[in-house]
């Protein structure tokens, strides 16, 4: 069983996939209070799901291609979620897990591509991220930061060099936080932090990171949700 908030399709909005259509199953609960949390209508609730319906319904939604498994902290539902993954891995799908890397990630399937989101001071949940799982981290993997102030940006920045997430991991991602209550226009104004500043750091630190922009809410209202 594991509980459930929503099951979707879309365009993935984040990380390497970004603008691929992907298939989300989205994992109620979370342990963290992220300050520009998009994501607080996952903080109770859910529907227990059996992992056979689950199943079905991401087949039903697409039979093959691209999977991500979010929340919340889906980590936080590790025991059934572990044989979850590995059986959508068993029937060909490509599957990605978002996660705060706060729980151990020593279980994940080597083969599935997680993006551990590592918490930058002014989220308000700084050093949370688990550091024994940067041992968990291969060239499958990413490493995001959510950027919201010039503090933010010189953790990542010096987290990135300190621990060598550029040659350990996949990718490093750079992200502008949005703000939670933004809705409306769909464009840069609602960032938390000007990415034109962001990429002005990135060229003078000579960082190898990927800037990365939530697409999905310059293509959508930023207040929807199921995108
Ligand atoms: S870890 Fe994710 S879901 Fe949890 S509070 Fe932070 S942003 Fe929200």
């Amino acid at each position: 069983m594991l509980s459930i908030i929503e099951i979707y399709r879309s365009i993935q909005g984040e990380s390497s996939f970004a603008g691929l259509p992907c298939t989300f199953v989205r994992l109620a609960g979370c342990n963290l209070r992220c300050t520009w949390c998009d994501s607080e209508y996952t903080f109770s609730g859910g529907k227990k799901m059996e992992s056979d319906a689950i199943f079905a319904e991401v087949q039903r939604l697409s039979p093959n291609g691209l999977v991500e498994i979010t929340g919340g902290e889906p980590m936080l539902q590790e025991r059934a979620l572990v044989p979850f993954m590995q059986r959508l891995l068993d029937s060909g799908y490509q599957v990605l897990i978002e996660t705060s890397g706060e729980r151990p990630l020593a279980n994940v399937p080597k083969a599935v591509h997680k993006i551990a989101d590592v918490k930058c001071p002014d989220s308000g949940e700084g050093d949370s991220f688990h550091l024994e799982n940067l041992n968990a981290l291969t060239k499958n993997d990413e490493v995001k930061f959510v950027i919201s102030t010039q503090r933010d940006y010189d953790f990542a920045r010096d987290f990135t060099r300190l621990h060598e997430l550029e040659s350990k991991a996949g990718g490093v991602i750079f992200s502008p936080a949005f703000r939670k209550d933004a809705t409306g226009a769909r464009d840069a104004s609602h960032c938390l932090l000007s990415p034109s500043d962001l990429a002005d750091w990135i060229v003078r630190d000579r960082l190898n990171v990927r800037l990365g922009l939530q697409i999905h809410k310059f293509i959508w209202d930023p207040a929807t949700k199921g995108v």
